[in-house]
């Protein structure tokens, strides 16, 4: 069963959250124990990011600067492959434009479709580090919708330049990003839902949001992408915050607004451990409030917050 027949098929509003791939070197421990951490709330599915490849500059002993291309964290599809076998739990790796051409990609369908993962999300991805704005690589694709452009014709069986696939496997269900507080290249939200109904429209059968803090957001999107035709399950993304420095950084970094009386709350915290409390108090009545509204699905950021979401859990499943 695909992410989408299983989110269509209840009213009951599923648990699933994302891992990132470890940091190169550094094992699958932390990754295998956030699992540990969650898996008692039987998660539907679990997502994997996918990052880009960085430069880093590397000082030499004359003073001089070498640039170097490294990937911090590599193996979206080996962590895949991992929690399949380990867990038995179905996952959703991120396929992503950002740093990849074409024959990469395809690279990489082919072998998710060995290891018979049959759900993909399907996005741009962000931009490099040193770069001031996104840029494809040569070979490569400016937009998410020329990667579902990929991806249909890889479903349709064809290989990227057009070659038959002699034996095309099951084709991949795939979602797509979305943003109730519009993507920061946007010139408004409007484009946006047009962006969001294109992908839709090319087949993506549900999509994930950015992170928000304010439900009135995600319902006034919600009601937006409706009137824009837009009918495919939409998906709210959680992560409770858990720091004093996200006070500045979540605006900053997520391009998003934190409500007036969360905001106030947050000024009151002295310390991480307080906000830590805050957040999961803010996230349990969030998550209470996007039931009581029948959202498929929760889609947990867990990166650095596992224990704040196995509150949230306790309390809401
Ligand atoms: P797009 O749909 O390509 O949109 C990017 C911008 O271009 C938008 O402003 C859009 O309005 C505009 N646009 C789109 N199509 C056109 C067009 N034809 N003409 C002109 N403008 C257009 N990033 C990672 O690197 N790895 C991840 O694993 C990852 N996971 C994510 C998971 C979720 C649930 C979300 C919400 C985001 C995730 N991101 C990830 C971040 C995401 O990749 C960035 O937000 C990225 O900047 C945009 O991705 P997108 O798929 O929405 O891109």
């Amino acid at each position: 069963m695909t992410v989408s027949e299983l989110i269509n098929k209840t009213d009951k509003t599923a648990f699933s959250f994302e891992v990132l791939p470890p940091l190169k070197g550094t094992g699958t421990a932390t990754l295998f124990s956030t699992i540990d951490a969650l898996k008692e709330f039987c998660p539907e599915y679990i997502n994997i990011t996918t990052h880009r490849s960085e430069y880093v500059y590397v000082e030499q002993p004359d003073g001089s600067y070498l640039r170097h291309f490294v990937r911090r964290r590599p193996g979206t599809v080996a962590v895949a492959s991992a929690i399949m076998q380990k867990y038995d739990i179905k996952v959703v790796p991120h396929v992503v434009v950002s740093g990849m051409t074409k024959e990469e990609i395809e690279y990489m369908l082919l072998d998710l479709q060995f290891l018979g993962i049959q759900d993909l999300l399907v996005l741009r991805g962000d931009k490099a580090k040193d770069e001031a704005r996104f840029m494809p690589v040569k070979d490569g694709y400016n937009y998410a919708t020329e990667l579902i452009e990929q991806v249909n014709l890889f479903n349709s069986g064809k290989f990227v330049d057009g070659t038959p696939i002699k034996n095309p496997g099951t084709p991949f269900s795939y979602g797509v990003a979305a943003y109730p507080e519009k993507h920061e290249e946007s010139p408004n939200l409007e484009f946006d839902l047009q962006v969001l109904k294109q992908k839709q429209d090319m087949g993506a059968d549900y999509a994930v949001t950015q992170i928000f803090y304010d439900n009135e957001k995600f319902f006034q999107f919600v009601e937006r992408a409706r009137e824009a035709g837009i009918t495919i399950p939409i998906i709210p993304g959680i992560k409770p915050m858990a720091k004093l420095n996200q006070f500045s950084v979540l605006p900053k970094v997520f391009h998003l607004d934190l409500p007036e009386t969360l905001s106030k709350e947050m000024e009151k915290c002295k310390d991480d451990a307080e906000v830590k409390q805050l957040g999961i108090e803010w996230g349990v009545s969030q998550c209470r409030e996007l039931m009581q509204h029948h959202v498929p699905s929760i889609h947990f950021y867990s990166l650095g917050v596992t224990d704040s979401i196995r509150e949230i859990a306790r309390q809401i499943y």
